[in-house]
């Protein structure tokens, strides 16, 4: 008897759970650049960018006061169900945000200051970390790193919030964040990580991977010891990629598995 109540209970439960969490994306959204948005959360784990944390959204190309960001979990897993529009105070408008990320302000506030800024990366890569934790200014070591070279600041959390627990919890903290990015593609953030901007979602996943990779590439030229010549900030400006190639290659990866 017992087993029975239990069993009827769960299978309420599971039917409650399906309800609240839709198997596909509101027939409205950019079909086309959320299929795009999932594979950016897949690419971004496979290359080791984004780990359990971290996120990547994009702004509504129909409504520029809009973005797309998946709800809160591991960017491996997340699904065109789980993608979810959000305000630029980044309220949940429509779709399945059960729990968004706590540090989703990084995203609506930025968009609110750069109209240029189209997609956005949070990142917790780790080859950034001693040059957001340093005095070390991360500067351009190679062509595809060439967005480095218009500097790349570091935000200190403790001058817009005190002692925190580190993470950008308010719109009051993802404002400070967008401050410190300025007109920039990339802010470093002492303790924590990076994030990471772009005109495109394509550009921001390309960005975020050859930030890690130009940090890595740093470090391995200062332990060297000789001196480090890194591209002048003609040679930044000349060195523009769209990093297409790269999205292709990685895509390729992760549909393969
Ligand atoms: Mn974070």
């Amino acid at each position: 008897m017992q087993m029975k109540i239990c069993l009827g209970g769960y299978v309420l439960l599971l039917a409650m759970a399906t309800q609240i969490r839709p198997q596909s994306p509101p027939a409205s959204f950019p079909k086309t650049l959320i299929e795009d948005l999932v594979l950016a959360n897949h690419i971004l784990d496979n290359e080791g960018m984004l780990d359990g944390y971290g996120h990547v959204s994009v702004r509504s190309p129909t409504n520029p006061s809009h973005y797309f960001l998946a709800r809160a979990g591991a960017p491996a897993l997340v699904t065109l169900a789980d993608i979810t529009e959000y305000d630029l105070d980044s309220i949940a408008v429509s779709g399945s945000a059960v729990t968004g990320y706590i540090e989703r302000f990084i995203h609506g506030e930025i968009y609110k200051r750069r109209p240029d800024v189209m997609a956005v990366v949070h990142c917790h890569c780790s080859e950034v970390i001693p040059f957001a934790d340093t005095s070390v200014p991360l500067r351009p070591m190679h062509h595809m790193g060439n967005f480095i070279g218009a500097g790349v600041p570091v935000f200190e959390i403790r001058k817009a919030g005190g002692e925190t627990d580190m993470l950008i919890r308010t719109p009051a903290l993802g404002r400070a964040l967008a401050e410190t990015l300025e007109g920039k593609s990339a802010v470093l953030m002492r303790g924590h990580g990076a994030t990471i901007v772009a005109p495109s979602l394509h550009l921001v996943v390309g960005r975020a991977y050859y930030l890690n990779l130009n940090a890595r590439l740093q470090l391995q030229a200062i332990q060297l010891g000789g001196k480090v010549t890194y591209l002048d900030s003609e040679e930044s400006k000349k060195a523009a990629t769209d990093y297409e190639r790269s999205w292709d290659a990685w895509k390729s990866k992760v549909i393969r598995k």
